[in-house]
């Protein structure tokens, strides 16, 4: 624990235990709150949202590196989502096995062929990292995935830092307390979102923030509403259903939900295939693509955020299609790059599949899914490989290196949970918003970060999965 916390305070059990209260209860009282498993709907009994008792060490340089790769990666994601024949031959392969991707494509091409009713884009995306250690002890930043659809936890990690201080203080580390960084991810969104809102030009139409019938982390998403209320900007929190009973379009595609013109639709909700249990809820993502509301993301935004898409742009020369004049921004991006490989059928295909089969536990097999839970690990890879590998439905997958983080011992904090000290590795997200009007780009910024941090006994991650927990970066 050289750059962290001591071992005299790790260990310090009635220390521990005291600073586990006052992190719980300042944690409820700053408001970084989930409601409780038990009742999803209901705000009369929640708990705080899991936590660590302590922030995790992080390089200065490399928590730098992932701020300022952000608006390149911005960048990317726009252009890719204004790239038709490249995310139509990106994703051939993987929409030809995979019926999720296969709806999600079927309305971008829709949309193309009608002709896109919005030139305003509204783009939030998380480029999640882990830090991988290198021979010479130090270690580099390799991108996870990008989230361009429902990014979360934007608004409760803003009121994380202040808990974390706390902590550290009360342990005697004054000094390391004042390196934990105010970091306000939600405020930076609703900035973005504010921006759609005012070019759509209609006071009195309202942003939709489209939710899950169930929601455990609404406190995440009031923090962007009340932002967004405080520019008198008014917000509605609709679901699927109610767009399949109340909404319409009129004769210039203004779409209607209650009665009420929507000038932002704003996605929580949607990148999992079982967000849409009835033909009538893709009947409602389609009109809302169709209509002139601002999407975030829209359709085609959505796909360039597929692990496909992550694995093709990998590919020698990719990159240097989307940015032909701009070396030092390829050289930025694919620096964050790890070892992406095609299941696609051939033989650069086969030879992904002996790779994996070889040596399983250095690679992750992902399917197109988002959400947490949903790769495959270790010798299971083997057991999956093995049954697809002669059929295309192992294209499917994608296949990636596996990222070793240097493992840090924390206390994750969780209702219900014994408090213990845990082997964590932890996950470095840099939330970028952009907003474009035509051609015009009016906004590109990087606004802020994430640390999720889980117990290494576990291979995959998530917050909202029950795995993960918020952090902060203590940088040194
Ligand atoms: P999802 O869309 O489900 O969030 P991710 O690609 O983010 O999918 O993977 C989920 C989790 O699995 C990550 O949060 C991380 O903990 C773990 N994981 C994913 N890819 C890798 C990798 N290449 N190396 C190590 N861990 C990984
Ligand atoms: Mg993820």
């Amino acid at each position: 624990m050289a750059q962290g916390i001591p071992d005299e305070v790790i260990m310090n059990t009635s220390l521990i235990k005291e600073l586990a209260d006052v992190a719980k209860d300042m944690a409820l009282q700053q408001g970084i709150l989930m409601r409780i498993q038990e009742t999803p709907n209901s705000s009369e009994l929640v708990t705080y949202a899991p936590f660590t008792l302590f922030p995790t060490p992080v390089p200065k340089a490399v928590f730098l590196q992932a701020l300022a790769v952000q608006t390149h990666y911005n960048t990317l994601v726009d252009k890719i989502s204004q790239d038709p024949d490249f995310l139509e031959e990106a994703l051939a392969s993987t929409i030809a096995v995979d019926d999720f991707t296969a709806r999600l494509f079927r309305i971008h091409q829709q949309i193309l062929t009608e002709g896109r009713s919005q030139s305003i884009v509204l783009g939030v995306n998380r480029s999640d990292y882990m830090l991988d250690q290198t021979d010479n002890g130090s270690s580099s930043l390799k991108q996870i995935e990008i989230n361009t659809f429902a990014a979360s936890f934007g608004g409760l990690t803003s009121r994380t830092p202040d808990v974390h201080r706390q902590i550290l203080k009360m342990a005697g580390r004054l000094e390391e307390s004042q390196r934990i960084l105010d970091n306000n991810p939600a405020a930076g969104l609703a900035r973005a979102v504010a921006k759609a809102w005012e070019l759509y030009g209609s006071e009195r139409a309202i942003v939709m923030f489209l939710v899950e019938e169930s929601q455990r982390n609404i406190f995440d998403q009031r923090c962007i509403e009340y932002e967004l209320w405080k520019r008198n900007i008014p917000t509605k929190r609709k679901r699927f259903d109610d767009v399949c009973e109340t909404g319409s379009l009129d004769q210039d595609k203004r779409l209607f939900v209650d009665g009420q013109e929507v000038a932002v639709v704003y996605f929580r909700n949607g990148y999992m295939p079982q967000n849409y249990p009835s033909e009538k809820t893709w009947e409602a993502r389609l009109m809302m693509e169709r209509s002139l509301a601002v999407k975030c993301p829209d359709i085609s935004t959505h796909l360039a955020g597929t692990k496909k898409v992550q694995q093709v742009l990998a590919k020698p020369g990719v990159l240097e299609k989307f940015f032909p004049d701009k070396p030092q921004v390829v050289e930025q991006i694919r620096a964050t790059f790890t070892g992406l490989y095609t299941l696609d059928i051939g033989p650069e295909g086969d030879k992904t599949v002996a790779m994996a089969l070889a040596a399983p536990d250095q690679f992750v097999l992902k399917p197109q899914r988002e959400g947490g839970g949903n790769n495959i690990y270790g010798s299971e890879i083997c057991q999956v490989l093995q049954g697809v590998k002669e059929s295309t439905e192992r294209t499917a997958y994608i296949l990636m290196d596996k990222i070793h983080p240097a493992p840090v011992q924390n206390y994750l904090l969780r209702r219900d949970a014994p408090l213990q000290i845990s082997n964590c590795l932890s996950e470095l997200g840099a939330f970028g918003v952009y907003v474009r009007q035509g051609k015009d780009t009016v906004m590109n910024d990087c606004v802020g970060h994430l640390l999720r941090t889980k117990s290494s006994e576990h291979s995959d991650g998530g917050v909202a999965a029950g795995v993960a927990v918020l952090d902060n970066p203590l940088l040194f």
